[in-house]
């Protein structure tokens, strides 16, 4: 069978990614890249091309991955682009997925295409391991802690804020709450109290740091509420030691099998770069689209509805052999 090709649309870090990602699965190709940028603009060898030239290649591409962002193009792009692609996205705005979801899958049915929305690790992958473990485990209780991880729009924010010249936060599970759950103690979860706050800063000459840290600490819907914990760095520690996106965590689910019984179940993920592996995932449902839309199964998909055997580019029998 011939290679699926693949088109990337968006060249920022998710897109760089599945560039660097899709060397590493021999059965897919990348067909090009697309910015709204001009391709000169970009630093790539890979063949780019403007978006307004990407309906051209309509006979030539097979998936498009959408690598812009949740926030504003995702759900611009999304809609577009299924009517004549097939399509996969890593949208992760939680509350608004039933919406993207609803009509991607209108815009889908109506062109016989595939959709397949809210992959990557959360949503994606922990959604896969919350339902797994919430139908196998019925009486019970699920907690996902995220990181150690860097969180860009907390570090954003904290960038904004007058007398800071380069910040990084990153979110930090409470130890002793991930220890309490996995050593089957009832524990009061809220992801307030759950998770701590530590930024390292960077502050300019005549920053007043401590009004850096008041303005931070009290910062609404970002900080406020948290433990948060500060560190003033130099410039040099900065670069050699915050320049990665780490990222991870951990989904969690105490169940009782029995009354006298408790299960743990727990899925975890220590990642060094979060949007190479958040591209990782989002390569291997692009394999799945591919074969769906070959079975000519049409409309929108969340990691619920394909079956994992889809995900593989290895045959039904070759799986059943080798891994079950
Ligand atoms: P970026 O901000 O790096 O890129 C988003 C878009 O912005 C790009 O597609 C690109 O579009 C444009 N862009 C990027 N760099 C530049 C630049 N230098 N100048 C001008 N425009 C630029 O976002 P990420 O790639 O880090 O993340 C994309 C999305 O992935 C996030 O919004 C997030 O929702 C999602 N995500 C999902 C996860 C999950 O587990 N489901 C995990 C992590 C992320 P263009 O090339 O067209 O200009």
């Amino acid at each position: 069978m011939s290679n699926t090709r693949i088109g990337i649309v968006g060249y920022g870090n998710l897109g760089k990614g599945v560039e660097a990602g899709l060397k590493q699965s021999s059965d897919l190709e990348l067909a090009g890249i697309f910015s709204r940028r001009q391709p000169e603009q970009l630093e790539t060898t890979s063949p780019a091309y403007h978006m307004d030239d990407l309906l051209g290649f309509k006979d030539s591409i097979d998936v498009l991955i959408l690598c812009g962002g949740s926030q504003k193009d995702i759900p611009v792009q999304g809609p577009e682009l299924a009517k004549t692609f097939n399509t996969v996205d890593t949208y992760d705005n939680h509350n608004e997925i039933p919406v993207h979801f609803a009509k991607l899958d209108q815009v889908a049915r109506e062109n016989d295409t595939v959709a397949v929305i809210s992959t990557g690790w959360d949503p994606g992958l922990f959604s896969l391991n919350r339902l797994i473990a919430e139908s196998i485990l019925p009486k019970g209780e699920t907690y996902t802690f995220w990181g150690p991880g860097l969180s860009q729009g907390h570090s954003d924010a904290v960038r904004r804020v007058a007398g800071v010249k380069n910040a990084v936060q990153y979110t930090v599970p409470k130890e002793e709450l991930v220890d309490a759950v996995k050593d089957k103690q009832s524990i009061e979860y809220n992801k307030l109290d759950a998770h701590k706050r530590m930024v390292y800063l960077v502050l300019e000459e005549d920053a007043d740091e401590s009004k850096v840290r008041e303005t931070i600490k009290t910062m609404p819907d970002y900080f406020e509420g948290y433990e948060t914990e500060i560190h003033v760095i130099d410039q040099e520690t900065f670069d050699k030691e915050h320049a990665g996106m780490p990222h991870g965590g951990t989904v969690m689910r105490q169940g009782k099998t029995t009354d006298d019984h408790t299960a743990i179940y727990q899925f975890g993920l220590d990642l060094d770069s979060n949007p190479e592996f958040t591209a990782a995932v989002a390569i291997a449902y692009a394999r799945a689209a591919g074969k769906l839309a070959r079975e000519k199964q049409y409309g929108a998909k969340t990691v619920f509805d394909i079956a994992p055997g889809y995900l593989s580019p290895k045959s039904g029998a070759q799986l059943r052999k080798e891994l079950l």
